[in-house]
């Protein structure tokens, strides 16, 4: 592999800036500064960028619990980014279903295009499960509007059938098995209710869980991973 591709690869950096790195004389390999962006190299090989060794790693697959008051955006104006909670570099990673800056729970982050794909694309129906808190009791016309589908302001198709189960004290539980914007909120507003808190405790067969507290965020396991490949 060329000397820039694996500067790239390894650090996340687009192969234009590692390419100048190395011309900068930035990178050594076997502890010798190489200029030639074009050298071969090998994963044996000791590569350095200013003075710390950068090694090629896999892709990355994170569940994250996202607090309230983060954007699930690269980038943001006005508020905290979910990528900001991350103690590692986020170079590549992208948000595999966004939720709402008021919204808590299960965000899913990688840097592997085909794998996030699996998880959003509107073809996998992956289901997605909130909890709801709403301002009025859960009725059995609006479970029944779920299930049959929902035609949204400004929309041309229904949605497609979604499981709302009503709790005591104004709760529900609601699966979806696509992911518009806003959903969960716009389909209850369609049914005269509104979402006073809105939490997503699983994407899949990923929970979230009780051991992630707000705010943190762990590799997912490689069964949890997989379990998006089937
Ligand atoms: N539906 C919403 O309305 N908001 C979210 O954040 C997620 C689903």
């Amino acid at each position: 592999m060329r000397l820039d591709k694996f500067v790239s690869h390894a650090t996340g950096m687009p192969r234009d800036v590692a390419k100048r790195a190395v011309r900068k004389k930035s990178v050594t390999v076997n502890g010798e500064t190489i200029k030639n962006a074009a050298q071969q190299v090998s994963p044996e090989d000791v590569i350095t960028l200013n003075n710390r060794q950068i090694e090629l790693r896999g892709p990355r697959y994170i569940m994250l619990h996202k607090p309230a008051g983060y954007v699930c955006a690269t980038e943001d104006g006005d508020h905290p980014i979910v990528l900001d909670l991350l103690d590692e570099d986020s170079t590549g990673l992208s948000i595999a279903g966004r939720l709402d800056l008021d919204t808590t729970g299960l965000v899913l982050l990688t840097d592997d295009g085909q794998w996030l794909h699996r998880v959003i694309s509107p073809k996998r129906e992956c289901h997605k499960v909130y909890e709801v808190q709403l301002q009025e009791p859960v009725s059995p016309e609006t479970i029944e509007q779920f299930t049959q589908g929902i035609l949204l302001r400004g929309e041309d198709k229904p949605t497609m059938p979604a499981v709302c189960v009503a709790l005591p004290d104004n709760a529900a539980v609601v699966t979806l098995s696509e992911g518009r914007y806003h959903q969960v909120k716009r389909m209850f507003a369609a049914c005269g209710n509104h979402v006073v808190a809105l939490h997503r405790r699983q994407i899949g067969s990923v929970a979230l869980g009780t051991d992630l507290p707000e705010g943190e965020f762990r590799d997912l396991t490689p069964e949890e991973v997989a379990s998006f490949l089937s």
